[in-house]
């Protein structure tokens, strides 16, 4: 299994992309998505475009954490690239898409969604009062989705083989604050958790910072992660340079 990182910023930062990546299987033949913020289809239609690889047939389950831009933005256009081009079906997980798909799409799309995962896990979390919001975990993989508290302490933390989640430099109401995300959990959770979900002027600092607290590190666009069978993730290539933007 492996992870691909399409974006690691936050909801102001298309610079890095939105906060997002796909769980591959072991051959490459399937994929899931976590989030799919409104950069995340036209990244992956790039993608394709430069490198050649088929990607978007391959996703067989889009798992969204909460319903903000940068999380759910353009998996409309992603699920009409699936159904309207390729006649092939998505199921979902986390967060009901069912009135936002609705308000969006029209009904001959929406025919494009194929039920639920129900493989993905989802964990409620905190992040604004009036909006549910979700950690996810797959087969492994624990994903916070945007919190503002930590989801280091949960059981999945302890099971998971990678664990990915948002951090910034300093307090905010919606969001968790790196050295807090630092103290509440043992230094081999920390060991296999990596951060994302930061800004430009936040990137270098809480790059070194994640490696000063004893994280795994902080998640770059395009980087691939490879999670080998019950071993901490090893880094094994960054496929695209670093923070830059490839549409
Ligand atoms: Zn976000
Ligand atoms: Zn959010």
């Amino acid at each position: 299994m492996k992870l691909e990182i399409l974006g690691t910023g936050g909801g102001n930062t298309p610079e890095y992309g939105n906060t997002s990546f796909l769980i591959w299987n072991e051959n490459d033949s399937e994929a899931l998505l976590m989030d799919c913020g409104y950069t995340v289809y036209p990244y992956l239609k790039n993608l394709e475009a430069v490198s050649g690889r088929e990607i978007i047939s391959k996703i067989k389950t889009v798992a969204i954490s909460h319903l903000h831009d940068d999380h759910v933005g353009s998996f409309g256009a992603l699920l009409t690239h699936r159904w309207l081009l390729q006649k092939s079906k998505i199921k979902t997980a986390g967060v009901s898409l069912d009135d936002y798909l609705r308000l969006i799409l029209s009904s001959h799309a929406r025919t494009g969604i194929d039920g639920i995962d129900k493989r993905v896990l989802s964990i409620p979390t905190s992040h604004e009062d009036d909006m549910p919001s979700y950690a996810l975990y797959f087969e492994g993989v624990l994903y916070s989705g945007d919190t503002n508290k930590s989801i280091l302490g949960l059981s999945e933390a302890k099971n998971a083989k990678i664990i990915i989640h948002e951090a910034r430099l300093n307090d905010f109401y919606t969001h968790t604050n790196i050295e807090k995300l630092a103290q509440s959990a043992p230094s081999d959770i920390l060991a296999k958790t990596w951060v994302i979900h930061y800004s430009t002027k936040m990137r270098d600092k809480i790059q070194l910072r994640a490696k000063e607290l004893g994280f795994a590190g902080a998640c770059s666009q395009g980087q691939i992660i490879d999670v080998p069978n019950n071993m901490y993730p090893t880094l094994i290539r960054n496929s695209i340079t670093n923070g830059k933007q490839h549409f």
